[in-house]
Parts: structure tokens; C-alpha cells; sequence
């Protein structure tokens, strides 16, 4: 999604673009694909981006980039949470986060009256960030020019960000609340979308999830998910560029000395084929962009960085299942997440992940039918050394275990199962082309808030890095974000987007000396 974001922008401004994408359809961890007349989301289901007001719908603002509008439809609740029972909530605590903000927060209180106050004071930080991000012109902070116009026309914003910039979600939070099981449940609100805890969760992060979602922002895309990257994908040929399908990069042609300048100038595919280009845009991870597509024995120095400062997240292990509808009677929340023990809240299979997106789009099943994806983290280690018999048996001892999980909150589902596929940290490397599966970054230490996260320039010329690999990270929204950042950058040094081009240098230089002192 990263890549066709950038196209996007791109083609938009006259650039000659071409996509290559290995897979038959666009979209990668956010394509959809059909079995038995159901419509699945291979990933996401929860759209972040998709509003009609502010700056920060940048999924709208990039399907209309290239002359496309969805059609959507809005979740009532973000998420609905089943989490761990205690002395005090001896039935588990459940806690609906609904669209509207006062509801959710007094919800919230209702189950920790004693942390009103501290609930409020902690969300309401992160508006302060929302609301600073959602009047800017969101592209690349790699970018100087385009830096100080912002901040000339909105200094306050501006100030408000840069004083979040090394804060991590954690330290606001216990600022404001003592409840240990309270703070639980905000580093639960973090994991859900960046995979660590809210010590390890850059704030200006938080502060665009935790609020996009009272401002509007979630809604489901008709048709699925993947219509979006099918939309972008048709919109970008219209603007005259081209996305080759069944194109797999083997590798990323690098010219140069490796002790001198490099430069990318094009890739080769594993048929044989050779593009070539000004320029080279990997929406690969960075361990195979580098690893992979150039060689392991020539890593530029901020990648030694980055791989001391980040570590893998693991894959996921997902299920894909159809049911009876009739077991979901009366269910209106789309997305539910389940943890019974807070220890295992970051150990794989730990947290249980469930989209039903047929409650808000009943198309994407077959009458009389729902969608239950239900997905947990998991290692590619978990699945390594297995005869294909236990390979299959090993997907489904798992897939029982999840199921037998979800009665919990859905009883009888299991019996009203008439479909199911399950997908392994495998699945997620083979058809997403993605190292061990891994969903992307996370920081192996405490991180200087979003400063410590790479942006799309890389130490060799003509190649820039996009999507969950770059700032600011995971998510379709974030890496649509990512798309814009890279798409600016490389129109400036195009030629194609005005620039200082002595203080673009010098701005360089600076961002990647503070970025490594870090
Ligand atoms: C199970 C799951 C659930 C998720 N749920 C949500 C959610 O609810 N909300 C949300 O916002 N986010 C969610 N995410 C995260 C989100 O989907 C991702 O962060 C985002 O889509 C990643 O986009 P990307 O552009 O970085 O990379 P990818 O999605 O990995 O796309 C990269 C593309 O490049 C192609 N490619 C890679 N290597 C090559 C090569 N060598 N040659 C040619 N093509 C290549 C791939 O085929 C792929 O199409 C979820 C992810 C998963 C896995």
C-alpha cells in the first residue's frame, strides 16, 4: 500500500511510474481474496484515514489524488475489548471504544471511577497532537522547504508536535494515571496497532490512533479492503503510469564503489527482465530490500543502525472463517480483541485479533452468512521443520484452540462454522513477500519517541524505502503517510517539487546526525 500511495502522488504530478508487484492483485497486507463467495481481508479490516474532514484521512486524500472516492461505511465502535478477569472485574473487563469520544471516556471512567480525571487529562494529550497534525499538509519531514512553510503558516501546531517528538505513550500516561490495571489497558489500546506497549509506543503514534477514531476516521471500505489498493492501482494507470503484476524483484541494481557513493538505478526481475529508472522506490521491509535485493555483505551504515535499534515483530497466524449469521445475531461492532491473561499480553499467541467486517458489509459474504477473521501474533520459528502432515496439523490443533477461544464471547460459533482457512507466519512470508512474516519494526529498546524511526532517503542515492519500514510505521493509514513523505521527497529531488537545494543538504545532514546521536 506504501508503494501504491507513492505512485500515486506521483503519477499525479507527472512523473513516469511504474509498479512492479509480484503477487496476481495490489494491495499486499491490505489486499482482500475470494473463496466460496467470500470476499476476504488478507489483514486489515479497521481503516483508520478514511474520514471526510481534516488532513489526516490521507487514504481518502490518496484515492482522490488519483480521482477516486469509496464509498464507506462508519464503525460504530473502534474495537470492543474482552479482556483479563481480576477482583474487580471478576467477569473480565469489557470496554466498547465508541466513536463518540465523551461516550468512550465516560465508559472508560465507569470502570475506573477513581481515574476520571486521569483518563480525560491522557486522552485529551493526545488531541493536542490530533489537532496540531490534522491542519497540516501531511509529506516528507525530510524536507526543509516545506518544514518552515509549514510552521509559518502554523507555528502553534508545529511547536505542539516537535515538543512530543521523543515522547513515548507510557510516560504520558503514567503522568496522568496511577491504576496499574488501568495502565494495562492503555498499553493494550498501543499493542493493538503497533505490537509493544505503550513505553515502547512513539506518542505523536498515539496521538493520531487515539483519536482519529472519535474524529471520524474509521470507516469500512465497500466492497473490502482491498478495493482500495484496486482503486489505487486503476487510478494510477489512468494518470498514465503502469503496475505490472506477477513481477518479482530479485534485485535492486546498485552502481558504485561500496566505500564511495552508490547509487540505485533500476531492478532486476527473477524472469530476467531489467527496469531502469532515476529512481528506485522499495516498498519491501527493510531486511529484504537490503538482506534480499542488494546483498547482506553491503549494508550502508544506518541499516547496521536501524537493525541495532529495531528487531522484527512476529507474523501472525490468522483464521478465515464463515458462519452461520444467525449466531451473530445482534452483533454490531466489527472489531473485537481478546487477551484472559495480561502476561501473555506480548507473547505470541497471546492477544486474539477478531474482524467481522460483514456487519458492516453483508456483500462480502454469501447470504445468511458472516466473516469471523480471527488472527493472533505468531513466530515463523513456531512453523519451521514440519513434514507437511504436521504442518496441517499443527493449523488445525491452533485453529481449534481459537476457536474454542471465541466461544467465550460468541458462543456457538464454532458450530455454525461452515468455512475455514487458516494462513501461518509461512502464508504471511510466501504470498506478502515479507522476511519470517514479520507484520514490521519494532524497537528493540526504548525508543527516543518517532525520532528514532527511519524516513524514506537511504544512504544510497536514488533509493528511497516506503511503507511499514518507514516512519511513522505499521498500518494502512501510516504507510499510506509514508507514501506521501516518499512521493515528496523524491519529486524534490527530481526537480519536480521546489526546494533550498544548499539548505536541503545541509537539513540532510543534520536530520541523520541527530537521528544516529540518538
Ligand atoms: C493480520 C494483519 C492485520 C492487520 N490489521 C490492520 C488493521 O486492522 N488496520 C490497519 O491499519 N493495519 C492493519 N494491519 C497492518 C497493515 O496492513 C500494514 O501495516 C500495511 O498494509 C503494510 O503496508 P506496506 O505497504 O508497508 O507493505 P505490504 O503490505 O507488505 O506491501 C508490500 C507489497 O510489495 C510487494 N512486494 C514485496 N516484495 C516484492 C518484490 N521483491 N517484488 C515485487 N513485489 C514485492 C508485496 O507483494 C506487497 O504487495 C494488519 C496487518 C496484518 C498482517
Amino acid at each position: 500500500m506504501g508503494g501504491l500511495a507513492t505512485a500515486a502522488r506521483l503519477v499525479a504530478k507527472g512523473a513516469k511510474v511504474v509498479v512492479l508487484e509480484k503477487y496476481l492483485l495490489p494491495g499486499g497486507s491490505a489486499a482482500h481474496f475470494k473463496r466460496d463467495g467470500y470476499t476476504f481481508d488478507v489483514g486489515s479490516s479497521m481503516m483508520f484515514g478514511m474520514g471526510h474532514e481534516g488532513t489526516t484521512n490521507l487514504i481518502t486524500k490518496c484515492l482522490e489524488t488519483v480521482g477516486r472516492k469509496m464509498e464507506t461505511v462508519p464503525d460504530p465502535t473502534q474495537v470492543v475489548y474482552h479482556l483479563p478477569k481480576s477482583d474487580r472485574f471478576p467477569k473480565g473487563l469489557h470496554v466498547s471504544v465508541w466513536r463518540k469520544y465523551e461516550e468512550f471516556l465516560d465508559e472508560l471512567a465507569q470502570r475506573f471511577p477513581a481515574e476520571r480525571e486521569g483518563i480525560k487529562k491522557f486522552y485529551d494529550e493526545c488531541w493536542k497532537i490530533f489537532n496540531s497534525l490534522n491542519v497540516l499538509d501531511l509529506k516528507s519531514l525530510e524536507e526543509p522547504r516545506y518544514l518552515l512553510g509549514e510552521f509559518a503558516k502554523q507555528p502553534l501546531a508545529c511547536l505542539t508536535l516537535a515538543s512530543f517528538l521523543t515522547t513515548n505513550t507510557g510516560d504520558v500516561a503514567r503522568k496522568h494515571i496511577k491504576d496499574p490495571e488501568l495502565l494495562r489497558f492503555i498499553d493494550i489500546e498501543c499493542f493493538i496497532w503497533s505490537t509493544v506497549s505503550a513505553d515502547l509506543t512513539p506518542m505523536i503514534n498515539a496521538g493520531m490512533v487515539f483519536c482519529d477514531r472519535h474524529f471520524g476516521g474509521i470507516n469500512y471500505p465497500v466492497g473490502g479492503v482491498g478495493r482500495i489498493g484496486e482503486e489505487l492501482a486503476e487510478g494510477i494507470v489512468e494518470y498514465g503510469g503502469h503496475v505490472v503484476y506477477k513481477a518479482n524483484v530479485k534485485e535492486i541494481i546498485v552502481e558504485g564503489p561500496l566505500d564511495g557513493e552508490r547509487r540505485a538505478v533500476g531492478v532486476r526481475l527473477a524472469d530476467g527482465r531489467v527496469f531502469r529508472g532515476k529512481t528506485v522506490i522499495s516498498n519491501a521491509t527493510r531486511w529484504d530490500t537490503f538482506e534480499n535485493l542488494i546483498g547482506p555483505d553491503k549494508l550502508p551504515e544506518s541499516e547496521k543502525l536501524f537493525r541495532k535499534r529495531f528487531k522484527k515483530s512476529p507474523s501472525f497466524f490468522s483464521l478465515h472463517m464463515g458462519v452461520k449469521a444467525e449466531v451473530l445475531r445482534g452483533e454490531t461492532d466489527c472489531h473485537h480483541i481478546l487477551l484472559e491473561d495480561w502476561g501473555k499480553m506480548e507473547a505470541a499467541r497471546g492477544v486474539l485479533f477478531v474482524s467481522i467486517p460483514t456487519v458492516l458489509d453483508p456483500s462480502l459474504a454469501p447470504p445468511g452468512h458472516h466473516i469471523v477473521h480471527a488472527f493472533t501474533p505468531d513466530w515463523i520459528d513456531n512453523w519451521k521443520d514440519l513434514s507437511p502432515a504436521e504442518y496441517v496439523s499443527a493449523k488445525e490443533q491452533l485453529a481449534d484452540q481459537i476457536c474454542e477461544r471465541l466461544e467465550a464471547i460468541f458462543p456457538g460459533l464454532r458450530a455454525a462454522t461452515t468455512f475455514r482457512d487458516a494462513g501461518t507466519p509461512r502464508t504471511h512470508r510466501r504470498y506478502l513477500n515479507r522476511e519470517d512474516g514479520t507484520y514490521g519494526p519494532i524497537p528493540s529498546r526504548r525508543p527516543l519517541g518517532m525520532l528514532s524511526m527511519p524516513f524514506n532517503t537511504t544512504d544510497i542515492r536514488g533509493l528511497y524505502c516506503v511503507g511499514d519500514s518507514a516512519f511513522p510505521g505499521q498500518g494502512v493509514n501510516a504507510v499510506v503517510f509514508s507514501g506521501f513523505g516518499c512521493a515528496h521527497r523524491v519529486l524534490a529531488d527530481l526537480g519536480m517539487e521546489p526546494t533550498w537545494p544548499l539548505l536541503d543538504s545541509a537539513f540532510g545532514k543534520l536530520l541523520s546526525t541527530v537521528r544516529n546521536a540518538s
